[in-house]
């Protein structure tokens, strides 16, 4: 039987009851799935270290010894064995917390002693080690790197550890090496000198040496990269192939009046370079699909109207759809206030909009008389008809999943042209691989005259000096946010915070006027304190993270950061691009508390080191790994990553990405003889994907 046939619950060491577990902790049906558990470490069970050896805490290390003497301490719950273990020379402390009854300890008696040191009023000592008697080991047929492998709590909880698994699979070994079918041509294998799928999976568990274990990572690494792209691109091919895009070769008189008559200030080259980029696209006949980005503050809601321009130009009309209802109504005043003395019309839809305002702007859209709708997620709904929709600029597109981008597509006969607008910037692998079928434009210049922000960092010890900084500031006459984590909006501790922190304001600053936003206030109420803050009515503004995205305050200069440890990386980017936007010089100060964990420490040191998003983003990565990085939950890969990672894969994937190009470039459907088998493999791995949504 083929090992995709067989049910792990027939494995030797699994059963039924293991077997439920496996289903249900890993999602792993059959033995095939199995071995696509792979190790996250591998320990080396060949080398035998002498305790004088031993020289740091990380590593795991084997010595054979024997048990001088041990005693039992404590009563109860609270019992441990200490023993003295030694190798003849040196003596170290060996302990156990638990199971101490069942310890039957020999003295006279060699034992293979197995456990991580630790290190511990100066000196070395081992907690619960594995323990082997030496002469029941077969030391020429002992295994060299040894697999561990994750485990979920139950599972442990269950027995099935590590250990357990290792034993499992092993059981599965000599089935394996009979071979089984490769998932990648010869062809391809020998190109890119790629192991086979085999030797792979026999290497990535049971490794003959660190040089097969290397190359069998690599293969299933290139694999996995490589059909995820295969994926991507040929959805992308398939894109353009199925859909005529609008074609909008025109630059005509709403175009050229803004730009000679009405654009306020010249565009940066940044600017001036995307909007070409960004135009040809929509000439070209082909769908556009292109994700703009450029960091906070560069001016891309002056490219998306320029866009917009071009499209009323052609006869068609453009949707804004922006991810809050304070961005939508900043756009909407934006625009308005750009196109004052033009022609363009643009309106805005969003929950707020009565039924009353909603019918006249219903009639207006399917007339044609307006050119541009801005609004939020109230866009989407069907009841929202275009007269003839030709571009959709989707504004910070992490806060959109793929399903609502999708269905703006529907709303006119062929797809409109996609402009995806974001101000987190994106690593390049990451670029690759979530917005692998998007085009990318890239705004890598500020507006002139802009101050770099300073930023800073102190502990919450420092608040009075930072108060008299804050005067003095406000005494200049600039405003000042003042940011809480909220992260749940519903929690009530961090509401408190955040009104504690509000009162706090108002007390030290008697002379201000402090206004409070947060995501539970109502959306008018809201809206009240946010243009209150915009007009220069209140000089302090506290609020959550509702401010992050776009809000646009030019005269703010300072963003105070409290609790700073609690944001992520790009967040705090983020939030720092609120201020900055005057000709002013601007502060960003980050407060934490005193103790910080080593990573928190290392994310305040990029932020006050670095104002380049890129940057920021690359550290993002490294630091958090992609999963969490803000727009890749909801966007996804298309397959889950096994072992290849978007932080420390970047070359293997511009490999596997020009693989899976060439075979598109000659074969679009993967139709031909020798390219079927990618087209099968494909199905296969997205039949697991669905299958395992059905699971979890
Ligand atoms: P973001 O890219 O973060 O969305 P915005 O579009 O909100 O940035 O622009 C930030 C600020 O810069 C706005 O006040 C805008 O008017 C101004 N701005 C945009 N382009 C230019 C330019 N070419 N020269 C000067 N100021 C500009
Ligand atoms: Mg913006």
């Amino acid at each position: 039987m083929e090992l995709s046939e067989q049910n792990i619950t027939y494995l030797t060491g699994v059963g039924p009851k293991r077997a439920e577990m496996l289903k249900k902790e890993l999602h792993v049906n059959t033995a095939l799935d199995l071995l696509y558990i792979f190790p996250y470490k591998y320990i080396d069970r060949s080398r035998f270290y002498k305790l004088r050896e031993i020289e740091d805490s990380e590593t795991y290390v084997q010595i054979i010894g024997e048990f001088l003497d041990w005693q039992t301490i404590g009563i109860g719950k609270k019992q441990r064995l200490s023993a003295r273990f030694t190798d003849g020379n040196d003596i170290i402390e060996v302990v156990w917390f638990k199971g101490v009854q069942y310890l039957k300890l020999q003295k006279g008696v060699k034992y293979i002693l197995f456990g991580k040191p630790s290190y511990f009023n100066h000196q070395y000592n081992i907690v619960h080690p594995e323990l082997e008697l030496l002469s029941k080991v077969n030391l020429e047929t002992r295994q060299g790197l040894e697999p561990h492998y994750n485990t979920s709590g139950e599972m442990k909880a269950g027995w099935l550890n590590s250990k357990a698994m290792r034993k499992i699979i092993e059981g599965i070994m000599p089935d394996l090496k009979k071979g089984i079918p490769d998932t990648l041509p010869l062809s391809l294998r020998e190109q890119y000198h790629l192991m086979d799928l085999t030797q792979s999976l026999v290497n990535i568990h049971f490794p003959k040496d660190v040089a097969s274990l290397k190359k069998a990572r690599e293969r299933l690494k290139f694999e996995e990269l490589f059909y995820i792209q295969l994926q991507i691109l040929r959805q992308m091919k398939r894109r353009e192939l199925q859909y005529a895009g609008f074609r909008m070769p025109r630059v005509g008189k709403a175009f050229n009046d803004f730009y000679f008559n009405h654009l306020p200030f010249q565009l940066t080259n940044a600017q001036k370079r995307v909007v070409k980029e960004i135009q040809a696209d929509m000439r070209s006949g082909k769908q556009m699909n292109r994700l703009l980005q450029g960091d906070v503050g560069s001016g891309k809601t002056l490219v998306a109207l320029l866009c917009a321009l071009l499209a009323k130009d052609n006869g068609f009309q453009t949707c804004i759809m922006a991810p809050t209802e304070i961005l939508a109504n900043q756009h909407m005043e934006t625009l308005s206030q750009l196109l004052q003395g033009t022609q363009t019309t643009v309106a805005l839809l969003t929950g707020s909009t009565t039924k009353k305002q909603r019918e006249a702007l219903h009639s207006a859209l399917q007339a044609g008389q307006t050119d541009i709708l801005i609004g939020t997620h109230a866009l989407i709904e069907d009841s929202v008809q275009f007269c003839n929709l030709g571009l959709v600029i989707v504004d910070e597109q992490h806060r959109f999943g793929v399903a609502q981008r999708a269905k703006l597509w529907t709303k006119n006969v062929n797809p409109p042209h996609v402009l995806v607008m974001t101000a987190t910037p994106i690593p390049r692998t990451l670029a690759m691989t979530v917005y692998g079928d998007l085009s990318v434009s890239i705004i890598d210049e500020l507006p002139p005259g802009r101050k770099p922000i300073q930023t800073l960092h102190y502990t919450q010890l420092r608040r009075d000096s930072i108060n008299r900084f804050l005067r003095e500031q406000i005494q200049k006459g600039r405003q000042i946010y003042v940011v809480y984590p909220l992260i749940e909006e519903s929690k009530k501790s961090d509401l408190v915070d955040l009104e504690n922190g509000f009162n706090y304001m108002r007390e030290h600053f008697p002379d201000c006027r402090v206004s409070m936003v947060h995501g539970k206030m109502k959306p008018k109420e809201k809206d009240l304190h946010m243009q209150a803050f915009a007009r220069g009515e209140t000089q302090i503004l506290v609020a959550t993270t509702v401010i992050e995205v776009g809000v646009n305050v030019p005269n703010a200069s300072v963003m105070v950061v409290e609790n700073a440890e609690r944001f992520g990386l790009s967040q705090l980017h983020q939030l720092r691009g609120r201020v900055g936007r005057g000709a002013e010089q601007s502060y960003c100060i980050l407060l934490t508390r005193v103790e910080l964990s080593k990573d928190t420490r290392k994310r305040m040191d990029i932020m006050v080191a670095t104002n380049d998003g890129f940057r920021i983003a690359e550290a993002d990565l490294q630091l958090r790994g992609p999963g969490d990085l803000e727009g890749t939950q909801q966007s996804g890969l298309p397959f889950e990553l096994k072992i290849a990672s978007l932080s420390t894969d970047g070359q293997l994937l511009e490999v596997a990405r020009k693989a899976a190009l060439d075979i598109l470039e000659e074969d679009p459907n993967l139709e031909t003889e020798k390219n079927r088998m990618y087209a099968a493999q494909l199905s296969r791995l997205k039949q697991r994907v669905v299958d395992w949504g059905v699971i979890s």
